[in-house]
């Protein structure tokens, strides 16, 4: 089956007792037993349900994986996965990660013993460099966020191999219609669903991939014990817009392509980030890996913050919003929203500057988009 069939159909059969093409929602806590030690593959929700098995079952098929988790949040998962470690365990992480990951790591996950060493990870020698007798996890995130820093997977998964770390993805700006992790070696495929799987700013949700059984295994036992479980509803809503991910993500990527190439020729644009410009550091890897840039760009004013100020409150149909992946055009400023909580030195360090503007590309008429950001670039 190639993927767009899959992504439409993978797991989806019509209910058995009405034919209803769209399947119900299961939304109970628990399930009769027909008799002491005999239930029908279900006990209570927090373990497993119906709604959230069927979307586990199909983002597994999408992403080409034996086993699905499907998580309340981006984060529980990225949490659950991090409670494989134990006290003393090191971990080198992408120096560009999702600001709630990096808090999590310096804010809650240091006090239980666990050690963070970021590194800019589009270097495979400073990854080396970084391995330690301790070490245990490699968390890699490709395109970064929010400056779209491309990592080569395979680079990564010999690294993880030669060193016996587990390797782990976050793959929330990529998806799976533009890149596959497990096919490069990786143990785990992770997303946040809030973003492109679902689409439409409809819920928060989060999951894990993987082929191996033993990390399934203690998935799916780490999160019946700690609760981190998606409702029943929003694995709903998850699917609903799931189904359309191929249509949308050709689309953003197309649009954001028009739009990075605009930004890059406007003389108040001092930098683009967007790994489909040849003129980007990451666009030979990211050709080779990936089978579309994707839909999140970066870019720099000359002006600096007043002039990143003024444009973020001069666009008429672009949102002022945090979070990315739907299908509205979303604007950023990531020193002021996302990345609040990184120390404005490491944010400096890192080259997140304070005059960076991020932008969620959406599916609406690319020369809308462009006219609404050229319009608010006017006063910059
Ligand atoms: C949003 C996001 C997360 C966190 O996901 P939530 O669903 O918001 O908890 C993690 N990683 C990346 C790359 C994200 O964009």
């Amino acid at each position: 089956m190639k993927l767009d069939t899959k992504i439409v159909r993978a797991s989806s059969k019509p209910d058995k007792t009405t034919g209803a093409v769209v399947p119900p929602i299961y939304q109970t806590a628990t399930y009769v037993l027909e008799e002491v030690g005999k239930d029908k593959g279900f006990d209570y929700t927090r373990a497993s349900n119906p709604s959230r098995q069927l979307l586990e079952e199909h983002l597994a098929a999408i992403e080409g994986a034996k086993y699905g988790v499907c998580f309340s949040s981006g984060m529980s998962a990225v949490d659950s996965i991090m409670k494989l470690l134990k006290v003393g365990d090191h971990v080198i992480c992408s120096d560009d990660v999702y600001g709630g990951v990096s808090r999590h790591f310096n804010q809650v996950l240091v006090h239980y013993g666990l050690e963070f060493t970021y590194v800019n990870s589009s270097n495979p020698e400073s990854v080396k460099n970084a391995i330690k007798d301790n070490t245990k996890l490699l968390w890699i995130e490709t395109p970064t966020n929010p400056l779209l820093k491309i990592t080569d997977l395979n680079a990564m998964n010999q690294i993880a191999k030669d060193n016996n770390l587990l390797f782990g993805v976050d793959s929330t700006f990529s998806t799976p219609v533009f890149l596959r992790p497990l096919e490069f070696g990786a143990d785990i495929a992770m997303h946040s669903t809030t973003k492109y799987l679902s689409g439409h700013n409809q819920i928060i949700g989060g999951a894990i991939l993987t082929n191996n059984q033993e990390i399934f295994d203690k998935m799916k036992f780490i999160q019946k014990t700690i609760g981190a479980v998606s409702s029943p509803f929003d694995c709903y809503l998850t699917m609903l817009g799931l189904r359309t991910l191929h249509l949308r993500m050709e689309r953003h990527a197309e649009n954001a392509q028009a739009v990075a190439e605009f930004l890059e020729s406007h003389p108040k644009v001092s930098r683009v980030a967007y790994p489909g410009l040849p003129s980007d550091p990451g666009y030979d890897i990211a050709k080779q890996q990936m089978l579309g840039f994707s839909g999140m760009i970066s870019f720099e004013l000359s002006g600096g913050i007043p002039a990143g100020k003024h444009v973020m409150n001069n666009v008429k149909l672009c949102f002022l919003a945090e979070s990315l992946g739907a299908v509205e055009t979303m604007i950023t400023h990531p020193a002021t929203m996302t990345h609040a909580e990184v120390p404005e030195q490491e944010r400096h360090a890192r080259g997140l500057t304070d005059g960076l503007v991020r932008l969620s590309v959406g599916i609406e008429h690319k020369q809308d988009i462009i006219n609404d950001l050229s319009q608010a670039l006017e006063g910059a």
